[in-house]
């Protein structure tokens, strides 16, 4: 599979979603405001939409927490713009320690690499295990939106993952594709959010310029 027939998969699913004429439920993965506004837009019109913000990647502690409140802002943006209500469900506990302890063997490797596959899998399988316990139709993450992700490795990963709960679907996404991803950084820049220069763990934080927000 290439990334335009993953793109292409997610609008057949899509489809399908529609022609039953309900909005089944689905809890969104969110890594921050940014990366969120474009599939947030997207994903409401289709599901009813819980966002779990589980992201024990994110270094230092302030940092997660100005992700956090930026998602959280946007939210309550979002909810009274189109007359909704989106639950957003933060982690009780902040597990850098452990989760970085797990990335450290590849600490050196470029973004994108064995490290990144590692920490979309711990977050997936994370967000997964909470949604199957609290019997969500659907799951999706936010990733696929960002230029730095590689949508077709974080499908890869879910959809192994997803073998272990046979009630919950995995929505296959491509988000950067239909314009979503310059729709998310005309989204992220109408509402002046916070846009960090990295992706989020230690070993990120050389990023630099690249980064605009995850995206
Ligand atoms: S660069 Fe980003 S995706 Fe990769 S390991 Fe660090 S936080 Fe996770």
């Amino acid at each position: 599979m290439n990334a335009k027939e993953l793109y292409n998969l997610q609008i057949q699913t899509i489809e399908t979603i529609k022609a039953t004429g309900r909005k089944p439920s689905l809890l969104l993965h969110s890594c921050c405001g940014p990366c969120n506004t474009y599939p947030m837009e997207y994903l409401s019109q289709y599901f009813q939409l819980t966002l779990f913000f589980n992201n024990h990647n994110i270094y230092p502690y302030e940092e997660y927490k100005r992700r956090f409140d930026e998602l959280l802002d946007y939210v309550k943006h979002f909810e009274k713009q189109e007359d909704i209500k989106i639950d957003v469900i933060l982690p009780p506990d902040y597990l850098n320690a452990s989760f970085s302890e797990k990335l450290k063997p590849f600490a050196d490797e470029k973004e994108g690499g064995t490290r990144c596959n590692m920490c979309f899998a711990l977050r997936m399988a994370e967000a997964m295990k909470y949604a199957a316990k609290h019997e969500f139709e659907y799951i999706a993450t936010v990733m696929s939106v960002s230029r730095h992700k590689n949508a077709l490795a974080i499908h890869d990963i879910a959809t192994k993952q997803i073998q272990r709960y046979p009630n919950l679907n995995y929505l296959p996404s491509n988000f950067k594709k239909g314009n979503g991803y310059n729709r998310g950084i005309e989204l992220s820049k109408e509402h002046n959010m916070y846009r960090q220069s990295y992706c989020g763990c230690q070993f990120s934080q050389s990023c630099g310029k690249e980064h605009q927000g995850c995206e």
